[in-house]
């Protein structure tokens, strides 16, 4: 994908590459991969598609979630490796944001975003069962000696996370 931080989805009918920040295909023998330095990549599947999302906090915003037009009644998602709670801190103005208004917590450090609990709330709201979502909690902050982090060294380095399609 050439992704953007925008909202948009596509459905791939061939290899390429997309300008979008969301794939699905129905294609058996593709792959899909989204790429991320603390952006949070969510990977899912059914019986006949699979998809990536980059969810970003401007993503997120722009409501990418909501704009996945399957019902995810049968699908499992994975969160993947991505900036956590733990270190998710954000500045005043996402109070402003009505969409995070339940997804921030305040401690004596600051406000934190909740990237988890956000996606598994927005697709649940999409048919996803709650027992199919599946959070592999790694925080790129964290483990930023071991996977690239933006906000750990401003690597212009990404992570790949990918989906096939058999
Ligand atoms: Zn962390």
């Amino acid at each position: 994908m050439n992704q953007r931080h925008s909202a948009s989805l596509a459905l791939v009918q061939k290899p390429g590459l997309y300008h979008a920040d969301g794939l699905f295909t129905k294609h058996r023998g593709h792959f899909l991969a989204v790429k991320t330095a603390d952006c949070l990549p969510l990977l899912l599947a059914n019986e006949d598609v699979i998809g990536v999302i980059h969810m970003g906090w401007r993503s997120a915003e722009k409501g990418i979630l909501k704009n996945i037009s399957f019902d995810l009644t049968d699908f499992k998602v994975a969160a993947g490796l991505g900036l956590r709670s733990c270190c998710y801190q954000v500045g005043n103005e996402f109070r402003e944001f009505g969409e995070f208004s339940s997804y921030l917590r305040t401690t004596s450090k600051g406000v934190f975003f909740q990237p988890i609990r956000f996606a598994r709330d927005q697709l649940i709201a999409k048919g996803l069962k709650k027992d199919n979502f599946f959070d592999l909690s790694l925080c790129s902050y964290c483990l930023r000696r071991d996977f690239f982090s933006y906000r750990g060294s401003k690597t212009g380095k990404r992570n790949l996370s990918f989906i096939g399609f058999r």
